[in-house]
C-alpha cells in the first residue's frame, strides 16, 4: 500500500476467532503497558495529532496487539507516522502508552529488516538521532541542511529557513551541552542503526 493512501481495513469488522494473546503479553513484559485496561472508548484516536494520516488509528492499533495481529502492525505506516507526541496517553482514562507500543513495535519490524512505509521518517530520525549522540542536541540548522542534501531536495523550506535565521530562531553553528559523555550514556547498549 502506497504511503499516502490509507486503508480502507480501517473501516472494516475485525476477526475476532483465532486471537493471540502472546502479542499483549509481550508487550505487557517489555514495555510494562496492560492493554487489557483499555476499554475502547477511542478517546486516543480523537486527540491523536496525526489520526488524519495514520492507516490504522491509536485504538485500532490497541485492538490488533489485542488479537495479535503482528504481521499487520509491523507493516503498518502508522510506525512511520506517530510522532510520540503523547496526546492520546493524556487522553486515554487508563493512561495506556500508546507511543511506547509503537516505538517497540518499530524496533521490532527493524530487526526483523521490514522496511519501514516511509524511508525519509527513518532517515530524519537518524540524523537526529547523530547529532543528539554528537552533540547533547539537535542543530536545527544543520540538520535540515543535511536533510535536504540526503533527500535531493536542496532548497526545500530555503525561505522559512531564511526568515527563522533573520529573527533569531536558528543558530548558524552547533552547541554541545556540558555533560556530553552523560547523554552518550544513553547510547550505550543501542545497536548500530543502519543507513536510511
Ligand atoms: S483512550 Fe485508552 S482506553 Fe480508550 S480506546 Fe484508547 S487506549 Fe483504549
Ligand atoms: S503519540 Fe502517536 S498515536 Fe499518540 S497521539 Fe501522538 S501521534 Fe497519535
Amino acid at each position: 500500500m502506497p504511503a499516502t493512501q490509507l486503508s480502507t481495513d480501517f473501516h472494516k469488522t475485525m476477526k475476532l476467532d483465532n486471537v493471540n494473546t502472546s502479542l499483549q503479553e509481550e508487550i505487557k513484559l517489555e514495555c510494562g503497558v496492560d492493554i487489557e485496561l483499555c476499554m475502547e472508548c477511542g478517546k486516543c484516536s480523537g486527540g491523536c495529532s496525526n489520526a488524519h494520516i495514520f492507516d490504522f488509528t491509536p485504538r485500532k492499533v490497541v485492538q490488533l496487539v489485542k488479537i495479535g495481529d503482528e504481521e499487520t502492525l509491523l507493516k503498518m505506516d502508522a510506525l512511520s507516522t506517530c510522532v510520540s507526541c503523547h496526546l492520546c496517553v493524556d487522553r486515554c482514562p487508563s493512561q495506556i502508552d500508546i507511543p511506547r507500543i509503537i516505538d517497540y513495535l518499530r524496533e521490532k519490524a527493524h530487526k526483523q529488516g521490514i522496511e519501514p512505509t516511509r524511508k525519509n521518517v527513518q532517515l530524519f530520525n537518524k540524523l537526529m538521532l547523530d547529532y543528539v549522540q554528537k552533540n547533547g542536541r539537535v542543530a536545527e540548522t544543520h540538520l535540515m541542511v543535511r536533510f535536504n542534501f540526503k533527500t535531493g531536495q536542496y532548497f526545500k523550506d530555503a525561505e522559512m529557513g531564511r526568515k527563522m535565521f533573520f529573527k533569531g530562531k536558528l543558530k548558524p553553528f552547533p552547541s554541545k551541552v556540558k555533560r556530553i559523555e552523560q547523554v552518550r550514556l544513553l547510547f550505550r547498549d543501542v545497536p548500530a542503526r543502519r543507513e536510511g
